[in-house]
């Protein structure tokens, strides 16, 4: 019997605990099962991830497991591994990486065993029932309907909104029951999948993609470059009919924002199987059931946002990643891993495909696509109608602006109105740190060292260059025409509310940003009462963009687009590409096309025109080949370390000790310590060092290698600081 174990523990420290095994165990403990560890004073769940005969330290100093929650591993092994792997890659923990991994209710102990599943289905006095005897009450009608489908577990019927009344309604009339049965034993889907629609007809493209997709066996990532409405949807339903008449699991990825009823409700239509649905809205409990759901085999699809990467299967089929430029893939908080880059990962280790699907693909996939690791497959019709957007730039130098507005632009404005059609204005509110731009000649400043613009600290009173640290005094007057119009100032959401609502007296307004959404629920009902025509003009964030169809919008504009364009993050031009077509793509209708226009100080930039006269994809090509040049992702790799202190020093020395510990050459660059373009937040002090490297292994290597100095830093403990690899946000 061995008698030691490493356990991974959810404790910031990079390192595992070595414990002894009680010799008394049941049953023999195994790699990757769960258990309770005295840690300090506390008592810590961990997963074991060794198990050996030898200790380096002497075994009476070792305290022992208290107790083992599993009777087997809780991760499969192409799971498990994944996990391993982030950690090395992320540099965390691998406690912290597989505390990620798992739903909480596990990480607090529950069991992990298949239990029962609540569901609701019809008695047969409800299956004796028609439609038309509910004509007046729709909701019950529309549960009536569902259920005539096939059953729904408790869960879809949370997800998919159902009225609770109506569900109440139905089962005092003693038409539906709520019905409980063991977790393990239907998995009819595999034997017989019954189809709930028929599929549309595939055009021409899309029917090449699912052949192409169809017999991929193994791994194989493959991005799927489609505009908005060239049907990637049908394509992945397709696709999955094929992987679930296999008898195989599909796990599909969306974005925050793109997680709605209509999308659960798509492939609850198309198939009549269990769908799990993991996101962060879930309690502990629905959350621990769908993933049991999902690892027991009883649901058939997965679908969940950026965590459900780390659901398990019993049958992996295929992973889908919708939208997958989409910025909420990435985890900003702790540890900051990137759900894209894992769902491919895992396709390689579990061996089934990848399907990365986009309109606007990042770079970095778009990279991977054109130099052959990826397969490539393009949508380039409309499924539904074809739809022309007539575009235009407000060139607004020197032309007066009302809260960022100019003349013509609410003229326009008008026109639709009256017309009775919606209006959609958009603002970027990433600019807290603007680039600095002449208000009369239009000029950007720019740095003297290399490509990149200036980005204005009001605070400090400097402008910076986020690309190679330089920095200078804000200057009085424009480097290109003397003016001393210089803006460096982003305008709000809430001063535009303001000035439409005096404007146009006759026309309600709604704004839609962080503020106005966060209760759960409030961007469902407002983008209800948009869609029934109550609000006229929408002012809006970048939420608005993502997944929402406006039928009524005739007019979009987008007010900031210097701001949105220039900005201190070198995404910020591929950002803005994806914002604009996914917002061009969304308004009006082939009876109604929509007008979208742009306000900028730079109506002569090559970017924007490469933007709107030749259209995303040759624009992302054309940004991809600069970063090349400018060194920078995806040809270049980055660690962002950040350090926030009370004391501006604390936080600057901290990382020019870190700096000193790197090596610097020409395929090793250092930036910094510099202050982050948001420099100071909740009275924080906000320094940042940017790492860059050519080669991927180095990187690694150099990082494996200092992280245990680094952290043996006494300047480290005063300072909160963190490590961003690949980081989606600079500031
Ligand atoms: P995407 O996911 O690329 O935005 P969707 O799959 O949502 O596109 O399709 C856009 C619209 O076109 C939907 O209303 C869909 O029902 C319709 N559609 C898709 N494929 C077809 C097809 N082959 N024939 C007819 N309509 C289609
Ligand atoms: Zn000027
Ligand atoms: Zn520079």
């Amino acid at each position: 019997m061995p008698q030691f174990a490493e356990v991974a523990l959810p404790v910031p420290m990079r390192q595992n605990f070595t414990y002894q095994i009680p010799t008394n165990l049941a049953w023999p403990l195994e790699v990757g099962m769960r258990v309770r560890v005295p840690f300090g004073r506390q008592q810590l769940i961990g997963l074991v991830v060794n198990i050996s005969d030898e200790c380096a330290l002497p075994p009476q100093q070792l305290k022992a497991i208290n107790v083992v929650l599993d009777s087997s591993p809780l991760l499969s092994e192409p799971l498990y591994k994944l996990t391993l792997w982030a950690a090395r890659y992320y540099l965390c923990s691998q406690g912290q990486m597989l505390t990620q991994a798992l739903p909480v209710a596990l990480r607090k102990g529950a069991s992990a065993a298949p239990e029962f599943i609540s569901y609701y289905a019809l008695t047969d006095k409800g299956a004796a029932a028609t439609l038309a005897s509910l004509k007046r009450s729709p909701a019950q009608q529309k549960i009536l309907q569902q259920l005539q489908q096939g059953e729904l577990t408790t869960e879809e019927v949370q997800v998919l909104e159902l009225s609770k009344t109506a569900i109440k309604a139905l089962k005092d009339k003693d038409w539906i029951g709520l019905y409980e049965r063991p977790l393990v034993a239907d998995r009819h889907w595999r034997e017989q999948l019954e189809l709930g629609e028929q599929p549309l007809k595939l055009n021409k493209q899309q029917a090449v993609a699912v052949a192409a997709l169809t017999v991929q066996t193994g791994y194989q990532c493959t991005l799927l470059e489609g505009i908005t409405g060239s049907g990637k949807t049908e394509v992945y339903l397709s696709l999955l009919e094929t992987v679930l008449k296999q008898g195989k699991q599909a796990l599909i990825l969306v974005p925050e924002i793109g997680l709605t009823p209509q999308t659960i409700n798509r492939f609850k239509r198309r198939f009549n199987v269990t769908i799990a649905v993991i996101h962060s809205g879930l309690t502990d409990k629905q959350r621990l059931d769908a993933w049991r759901q999902a690892r027991c085999g009883e649901a058939a699809i997965i679908i969940g946002t950026r965590s459900a990467l780390f659901t398990p299967m019993m049958w992996p089929g295929v992973i889908i990643l919708d939208e997958e430029h989409d910025a909420s893939f990435k985890q900003q908080e702790g540890v900051g891993y990137h759900a894209r880059d894992l769902a491919v990962m895992r396709g390689h280790l579990e061996d089934i495909p990848v399907v990365l699907g986009s309109a606007t693909p990042s770079l970095e996939t778009l990279h991977n696509a054109l130099n052959g690791r990826y397969a490539h497959l393009q949508l380039g019709e409309r499924a539904g109608g074809a739809l022309k957007v007539r575009q235009g730039i407000i060139d607004i130098r020197n032309l007066p602006l009302r809260a960022g507005m100019s003349q013509p632009l609410l003229n326009e404005m008008r026109l639709h109105l009256q017309a009775g059609n919606q209006v959609l204005l958009f603002l970027n509110r990433r600019g807290f740190a603007p680039a600095l731009i002449c208000h009369e000649c239009g000029y950007l400043h720019e740095c003297d060292r290399c490509d990149a613009f200036f980005t204005v600290h009001q605070a400090l009173g400097e402008i910076r260059c986020h690309h190679c640290g330089n920095q200078y005094a804000i200057p009085r007057q424009c480097h290109h025409c003397g003016s001393t119009m210089l803006q460096g100032q982003g305008i709000g959401t809430e001063q535009l509310e303001a000035m439409l609502t005096k404007e146009f007296p006759d026309y309600p307004v709604v704004r839609i940003d962080r503020d106005t959404t966060s209760r759960k629920g409030s961007l469902e009902k407002q983008l209800a009462a948009i869609h029934r025509g109550e609000y006229k003009i929408l002012v809006g964030t970048q939420m608005l963009a993502k997944g929402h169809h406006f039928p009524d919008v005739t007019l979009v504009g987008l007010l900031d687009v210097d701001g949105a364009l220039f900005s201190a993050d070198f995404r910020a031009p591929e950002r803005f590409g994806q914002l604009y077509t996914q917002v061009a793509g969304r308004a009006g209708r082939a009876s109604k096309p929509g007008t979208v226009l742009l306000q900028t100080h730079q109506s002569d930039n090559p970017l924007l025109k490469d933007l709107l006269h030749r259209g995303y994809g040759e624009f992302a090509r054309s940004q991809l080949s600069e970063r090349q040049q400018a060194l920078l992702p995806p040809a270049w790799h980055m660690i962002l370390i950040k350090a926030e202190a009370h004391q501006a020093s604390d936080a600057d020395t901290f990382l020019a000790e870190f700096a000193a510990l790197l090596p610097q050459d020409n395929a090793f660059e250092v930036i910094g310590p510099m202050p982050a373009p948001l420099d100071r937040k909740a009275g924080k002090f906000r320094r940042q060092l940017l790492v860059q490297a050519a080669d991927r292994k180095r990187l690694q290597q150099v990082f494996e290698q200092l992280l245990p100095q680094a952290e043996a830093l006494t300047s480290g403990k005063r300072c909160r600081w963190s490590l961003d690899r690949d980081p989606q946000d600079l500031l």
